[in-house]
């Protein structure tokens, strides 16, 4: 560490203790005698230090910065100019005035001494009082010097200071403790419109006395007694515009910084509208998603109405349906279906809920006429809402009894057909006064709607199978009523037919006659059979039966047409062991009798018709294929169905009505059996498969007698 550097750290952290009431001297005389008696003869005035040479001098500094130093010039080892040189180089010590000594007048080392700063030279020998006035006047003049510098800077600081409190963009100004005006930057005058001199040394109340009773008052006295800083936002009163205002205790009384917000406060209160704005939209947005959620949920609820009413075919369950779905709609306690029966003109009660069985005989049967909240709607045909019985003074006749039955609220809504025809009343019952939103009860018109579908769509099924009904009957009575004239027919043409008649014209008409009869019983026999299938009223004489045996007996029956037709009949190997069926052998070979010629008719002459007969599973599986017209994929299904036809008219037919094959499947059904049919189209052939259940081991002949 150089001694520089130390006598910077000594000498900064000594610097307090450099403060003493006498002036300090420092001392520095290689002649012990002499230096001794000086230092004795200054002490009165200052208080001395003293040391041999210079580099003493150097350690007496870093101890304790003297207000001079005397020094003799020449002295062994650090002589005093160079102490002088050293102590201008260090910038804590380069202040310090320096007296030198000198034994001879030399010019030279007054010179040198002048040169390196000495501040005054004193030629040995000299008087004490010599060297008294020289001290005295040398630490006059560095204390002048002292105090100018330090006013110098004082006032620098001021200088700053205004300057800075001018150009800042915050008003300020300064008030003493009689509340006058010390001082008011440029800001803070244009902002009140005011001149200095209307302020400086007037007291703030008199200039301002609007300011008098507001939070102006209040804060600025607060931080001037309770000595604190104190921060707020407010309109000023001086202005009528937004401030934000700082003010601060100093030691001549306050000091206030103040800024106008004005333009701030308006942004926020436009950033509070627009967000006010948001807000009220946002509430909307959730207002319409919570109303579309609830539209949605109402659509829902309508689509599983509506779902499960398409499957119902039964008055009562779906009249039950719609109104479940109405009570929990509505957030009823109870509710009841009437039909409306226009013969009688009352209502009568099909479907409830929540109902005793008193209350549901009082309203039983409602004329649609009488003053009950039911019977008005459906008088009016239109809604009726009663938001509390005990007001309603055409409901007092029932009041008691709404009492027992505990309702005090109702709604109801007539069921009208799509022609306007009242069908019933959708009703439902509050327990409390109570009135249903406008948004449910639209939905509940849906409801009624569905419920007026139900009705009508029940009222045309029944329409329908009336009609069907009727039909089935009237083809029993026309089959009926064909046979009888047919059996004298045959007779006769069997009378003719053995008087052998010669021409050749007369046999051939009686040949057309017979095979047209024939034709003809087979049509009104197969009449016979659907009317009696419809009606269901087929009676199966039931017998353990060989499909073996029942087959053969089919190609029998159906061989003449085959070979008309020059077909050739495939029977593939079947079963060496009878295969049992439980059922009618002749109402089975009916079936296959049916199948064959079926694929004898719709297939071109010279076709192949294949028989086969294999047991699966317990079942035994028939088919007839055939290398025929084929069927299209679209009519593999419809051909089963009563007078359906792929082709209408087709020759092929040969006069069928289309119901071979609705009895074969009957038939099979009736036998616990099914039918399908098979085809790749077109031109491809077809094939009919039927599946009937076997009968296994040795059952014991009850088993077959008893279901006969
Ligand atoms: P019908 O033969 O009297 O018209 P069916 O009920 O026996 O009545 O048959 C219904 C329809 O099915 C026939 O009109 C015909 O179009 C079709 N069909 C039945 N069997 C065959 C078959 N083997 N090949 C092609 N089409 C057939």
């Amino acid at each position: 560490m150089t001694l520089v550097t130390q006598m910077r750290e000594v000498v900064s952290e000594s610097g307090a203790l450099a403060a003493a009431s006498k002036p300090h001297l420092l001392f520095v005389e290689d002649e012990a005698t002499l230096r001794e008696h000086l230092a004795e003869r200054l002490s009165d005035e200052y208080r001395v230090d003293t040391a041999g040479n210079g580099t003493e001098a150097l350690l007496a500094v870093m101890r304790a910065k003297p207000a001079l130093v005397v020094t003799d010039i020449v002295m062994p080892d650090m002589d005093g100019v160079e102490l002088l040189k050293t102590l201008r180089q260090t910038p804590d010590t380069q202040g310090i005035p320096v007296l030198l000594i000198s034994g001879s007048a030399a010019d030279e080392h007054r010179i040198e001494g002048f040169e390196h700063g000495a501040d005054g030279f004193l030629p040995k020998p000299y008087t004490e009082r010599e060297l008294r006035a020289l001290i005295g006047s040398m630490l006059r003049s560095a204390r002048t010097r002292t105090e100018a510098a330090a006013r110098d800077a004082r006032e620098q600081a001021v200088i700053e200071r205004a300057t800075l409190l001018e150009s800042i963009t915050d008003g300020f100004y300064a008030l003493d403790e009689r509340w006058c005006f010390t001082y008011v930057n440029q800001r803070a005058l244009d902002y009140f419109g005011k001149n200095r001199e209307d302020l400086l040394g007037r007291c703030f109340w008199d200039v301002f006395p609007m300011a008098r009773g507001s939070v102006l008052e209040e804060q600025y006295k607060s931080a001037a007694h309770e000595q604190r800083s104190v921060f707020f936002e407010t309109l000023s009163p001086l202005t009528g515009r937004w401030v934000e205002v700082r003010a601060y205790p100093t030691p001549q009384g306050l000091a206030v910084n103040f800024r106008d917000i004005a333009e701030r406060k308006q942004m926020e209160a436009e950033l509070q509208r627009a967000l006010a704005v948001l807000r009220v939209r946002e509430e909307q947005l959730s207002e319409n998603q919570r109303q579309l959620a609830s539209e949605v949920d109402s659509m829902r609820r309508l689509h599983e109405l509506v779902s499960r009413l398409l499957g119902c075919n039964d008055l009562q369950t779906a009249l039950e349906e719609v109104l479940d779905a109405a009570i929990a709609l509505l957030e009823a306690d109870m509710g009841n279906v009437q039909l409306f029966d226009s013969q009688a003109r009352e209502l009568r009660i099909v479907a409830q809920r929540g109902f005793r069985d008193d209350i549901l005989e009082y309203f039983r049967r409602t004329g649609a006429d009488l003053g009950s909240v039911c019977g008005r709607a459906a008088q009016h045909g239109q809604r009726m809402i009663v938001e509390d019985v005990q007001a309603d003074p055409d409901f007092a006749p029932h009041l008691q009894i709404a009492a027992s039955a505990g309702f005090r609220a109702v709604q109801s809504t007539p069921v009208t057909s799509r022609a306007g025809e009242l069908l019933g009343v959708l009703s439902t019952h509050f327990r409390n006064p109570h009135r249903p939103s406008e948004r449910a009860l639209r939905m509940v018109d849906l409801y009624a709607r569905q419920a007026a579908e139900f009705l009508e769509r029940m009222r045309v099924e029944t329409s329908l199978k009336e009609a069907d009904r009727r039909k089935s009957e009237f083809l029993a009575v026309l089959a009926h009523e064909l046979r009888n004239p047919l059996a004298p027919i045959r007779n006769g043409l069997e009378v003719l037919r053995l008087r052998a008649p010669a021409d050749h014209m007369s046999q051939r008409t009686v040949s057309i006659m017979d095979r047209q009869i024939s034709h003809m019983v087979h049509l009104v026999d197969d009449l016979l059979d659907v009317s009696r299938i419809t009606r269901g009223s087929v009676a199966l004489t039931r017998e353990k039966v060989s499909l073996q045996v029942v087959l053969a007996n089919a190609i029998e029956a159906s061989r003449p047409l085959i070979e008309a037709q020059a077909h050739e009949l495939v029977v593939e190997p079947q079963p060496a062991d009878p295969v049992i069926v439980d059922g009618d052998r002749h109402r089975l070979a009916q079936i296959f009798s049916n199948l064959l010629s079926n694929s004898a008719k719709y297939t071109d002459r010279g076709g192949s018709i294949t028989l086969s007969l294999v047991c699966e599973g317990g079942e035994a599986v028939i088919s007839v294929r055939d290398t025929g017209i084929g069927i299209p994929t679209h009519a593999l299904e419809r051909v089963f169905e009563m007078f359906s036809q792929v082709q209408p008219g087709d020759v092929r037919s040969q006069g069928g009505l289309g119901i071979g094959l609705s009895l074969v499947r009957t038939l099979a059904q009736l036998h616990g059996g099914s039918v399908s049919a098979g085809s790749r189209g077109p031109g491809t052939g077809s094939v009919f498969t039927v599946r009937l259940p076997v009968v296994q081991g040795d059952s014991g002949p009850n088993r077959w007698t008893s279901d006969a």
